[in-house]
């Protein structure tokens, strides 16, 4: 592995973009290294453009700088730049053909016949529609419209690609079917990616790292795996996937490794301690779905399993899986199970039944210690649970 800063290929340095006032991107610093595929993932106007936008050079950012390989081009206008976009909507010309819309960039360069011939010809193979080369946009598909501008922006071999939800047009098995197209484009052209989205499982399966953005900031950069198992936020820890949160004060230490936590209402659980936090702080625990299960009968409470006792309230059919909502005191856990994989005696759990939801204490994942942000999100992830937030608040 490289180290240090020979790992920032193309860094965005401190960026900020103001609108009336606003700090829409806020000092914003991410160090993409070269080659990689790296996601900027956050909700829908939370700036994701526009960073794009001056990473581009399409708007002029009113601090920081932008730097690739070491020089700096934050006053550098778009086309002399080595960056190139792609775009929602395509942009491709509809006058043109496949062939001519993917020379275009390298006619306006001045290169040779010869020279844009060969490039086309290896862009066309690239995205498999050498067929096609003749047509026009408007006789070729979505997907295939998709895959012209990529060689478009691909074929002056830019040193950085930005796509900017490039595949938010497609219906969902064409976005699966181009995602896969994508990392085996990435593969064989080795160009460093800079892929922004709002969808989660885009940016899972794509990245080599992410950069989970919220107002305007980035709240963590991660390899997909770090984000999901250990976010630095709720924020993050709901963004990306489902979780639960469950507020408490540490009480105790059983063990040098965990902790135990007091829920007020609920009784004392165990939760891997990584980030040492000392006793009678305030903590959340993010409790994904899929890490909890149910059973009927209280399990022995060997080894580092957690249970508690609830109600199920709803159960929702998802075919591959089934959610479950179960009331525990103040909280509504969700539970995704595996079917079949629980019940000793193989019935369903049905509506209203008492259940003990248990999980394994290093399947908690103790995020810092509780903010009114939490609040916040407390009250938007556990809509019908209104109390869950005054619960929070208690513990707080
Ligand atoms: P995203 O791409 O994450 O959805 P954007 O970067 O498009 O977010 O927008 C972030 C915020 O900046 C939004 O509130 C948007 O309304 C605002 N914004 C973007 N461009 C402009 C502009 N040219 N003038 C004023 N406000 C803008
Ligand atoms: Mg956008």
């Amino acid at each position: 592995m490289r180290g240090g800063e020979m790992d920032a290929y193309f860094c965005l340095d401190g960026v900020s973009k103001r609108y009336g006032g606003l700090a829409v991107v806020d000092a914003v610093t991410v160090e993409v290294r070269r080659g990689e595929v790296f996601s900027i993932l956050g909700p829908s106007g939370c700036g994701k453009t526009t960073l794009l936008r001056m990473a581009a050079g399409f708007a002029e950012p009113d601090g920081g700088r932008i730097v690739l390989e070491g020089e700096d081009i934050t006053r550098v206008p778009p086309n002399r730049r080595r960056i190139n976009t792609i775009f929602q909507n395509y942009a491709l010309f509809p006058h043109m053909t496949v062939w001519e819309n993917i020379a275009f960039g390298l006619k306006v360069a001045g290169k040779g016949r010869a020279e844009i011939a060969s490039s086309v010809e290896a862009m066309l193979e690239l995205i498999d529609l050498r067929e096609h080369a003749k047509k026009k946009p408007g006789a070729i598909s979505g997907g295939q419209k998709q895959r012209v501008a990529i060689a478009r922006a691909l074929v002056n071999r830019p040193a950085v690609l930005l796509l900017d939800e490039p595949l938010a047009a497609l219906d969902l098995k064409l976005r699966q079917r181009m995602l896969l197209e994508l990392d085996r484009i990435h593969d064989e052209v080795g160009t460093t990616f800079i892929y922004v989205t709002h969808d989660q499982s885009e940016a899972m399966s794509l990245s080599d790292r992410i950069a989970v953005m919220n107002e305007g900031r980035i709240e963590q950069v991660g390899s997909p795996v770090e984000i999901y198992e250990a976010p630095r936020s709720s924020f993050v820890a709901a963004f990306i996937g489902d979780t639960n949160f469950i507020c408490g004060e540490v009480s105790g230490f059983p063990d040098k490794d965990y902790c135990e936590l007091e829920v007020a209402g609920l009784g004392r659980f165990l939760a891997y301690n990584d980030k040492k936090v000392p006793r009678g702080e305030s903590v959340t625990l993010s409790l994904r779905p899929e890490k909890l299960f149910l059973e009927r009968e209280r399990g022995a409470r060997e080894g580092v399993m957690n249970e508690i006792r609830g109600r199920v309230e709803e159960i929702i059919y998802l075919g591959s899986q089934t959610r479950y909502w179960v009331r525990c005191g103040e909280y509504r856990l969700g539970v995704l199970m595996q079917h079949g994989r629980f019940l000793l005696d193989q019935r369903p759990v049905t509506w209203g039944e008492e259940v003990w939801v248990r999980w394994h204490a290093d399947d908690g994942y103790m995020l810092q210690s509780y903010t009114e942000a939490d609040e916040a999100l407390l009250t938007v992830s556990d809509v019908e649970s209104g109390e869950a937030a005054e619960e929070g608040h208690d513990a707080d």
